[in-house]
Formats: structure tokens, C-alpha cells, sequence
């Protein structure tokens, strides 16, 4: 067994920018993106392809990151990527948690948890699986709908997440034409779903 890496004063940063949570239970609320470089799950239709080699991106200060988050009237930070469980991010998530600020992650789960956190947005992919030890502890379970099939694979995380999560379904963008629809409908006869839109897409912001 691989030790966790201690004492990260660095990690890749593919961007960061103040802007508001497009999707999911936080939607339409003002948040901090940090995305973080490096993802190796491969989803055929990802959007922030150019995330995946970490080495592309340059290494940022924990502490610099903090500070310019606080530059800011920000008062949630979402880290997302890539996949940024790929990274230790006790570090990260201590100074911001230190600093004021919560600290929620979008992720898809297939790396071991680290970091401590105001909120878990699980979101699964069907190329690489999520570790089954983060699902007790997600707040959020987030399905992307790519095709039909896929409502029963979502079922199939609901059922292993704590009873508090919240459930939604968001269609991949390239398909929300076609599989919109189906989602509201899915959602009107199994009404413990939400639908999570990417609003973000819509209002032209990143
Ligand atoms: Fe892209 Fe996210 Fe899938 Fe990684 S997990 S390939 S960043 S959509």
C-alpha cells in the first residue's frame, strides 16, 4: 500500500475564477472554481479534455491560491478538474477551511478521499468507477444522462449512498436535447431525482 503524500504546498491549476455554481444542489449560488489538471477516467464526451495531462498546467502555492480567494466576497470554493482526487488535498482544504471559506469538491470518485470537506458532489462515470468507500460519504449524487441506459446505472448508486444525499440528473450537454425530455419525465415518476441543468452554458459564464 501506497503512503498518502503529506505536506502539499503545490498542485497543477488548469484555471480558478469567481463565478456561480451552474449545477447541482449549489446552483445559482456564487462560488470559487479551482480546477485542478490531471484526470486519467477518460469520459468519451468531457468537455475540459485539456485537463487531463496535470503536467500541462502549472503548480500554484496553496497559499497564494487561498489568498486570491479572499480577494474575493467568495464564500464557497469548489474544487473540481480533471479528477482532483488524483491529488492529496488535505492541505488545500485545511487552509482554505482555515481561511473562512467552504469547501466543496465535484468528483468522480475513483481516487481515494482525502481532504476534509462542507460538501461531496459524487459524481460517477461509467470508464472509471468510483472507489466504493466515498459513497456513504457523499451529500450529493450527481448523474450525467448520456443515454437511456443510463437511469438504471444511476439507480444503482442511488441505492448505495446515505439516505441524505441529494439525487440529480443533468443531461450531457452535446445530448440535453434528446435525453432532457426523458429526464423530466423519469423525474415526475421517481420524484427523489432533481434535474441539475448547466446553467452556466446557458448564461454564457465559465
Ligand atoms: Fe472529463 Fe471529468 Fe470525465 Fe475526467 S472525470 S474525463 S475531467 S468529465
Amino acid at each position: 500500500m501506497v503512503a498518502a503524500e503529506k505536506h502539499i504546498t503545490q498542485l497543477p491549476v488548469m484555471e480558478h475564477f469567481y463565478t456561480i455554481q451552474g449545477e447541482g444542489f449549489y446552483q445559482g449560488s456564487a462560488a470559487y472554481f479551482i480546477r485542478l489538471g490531471g484526470c486519467d477516467v477518460g469520459c468519451v464526451w468531457c468537455d475540459v479534455k485539456d485537463s487531463w495531462d496535470a503536467s500541462k498546467h502549472p503548480l500554484y502555492d496553496i497559499e497564494k491560491l487561498v489568498s486570491t480567494v479572499k480577494e474575493t466576497a467568495a464564500e464557497m470554493v469548489v474544487i473540481t478538474g480533471g479528477e482532483p482526487l488524483m491529488h492529496n488535498l488535505d492541505e488545500l482544504t485545511g487552509a482554505l477551511q482555515a481561511a473562512g471559506l467552504k469547501t466543496n469538491i465535484e468528483t468522480s470518485g475513483s481516487h481515494p478521499l482525502s481532504g476534509s470537506w462542507d460538501w461531496i458532489c459524487l459524481s460517477p462515470k461509467k470508464f472509471k468507477a468510483p472507489l466504493p468507500g466515498i459513497l456513504p460519504f457523499a451529500n450529493e449524487l450527481k448523474v450525467i444522462i448520456f443515454n437511456k441506459t443510463d437511469f438504471a446505472w444511476a439507480e444503482t448508486y442511488a441505492s448505495q449512498v446515505s439516505p441524505g444525499c441529494k439525487l440529480f440528473l443533468q443531461p450531457e450537454w452535446d445530448k440535453a436535447a434528446d435525453m432532457t425530455p426523458l429526464i423530466i419525465e423519469y423525474i415526475k415518476s421517481h420524484p427523489q431525482w432533481e434535474l441539475s441543468l448547466q446553467i452556466h452554458k446557458y448564461i454564457n459564464v465559465p
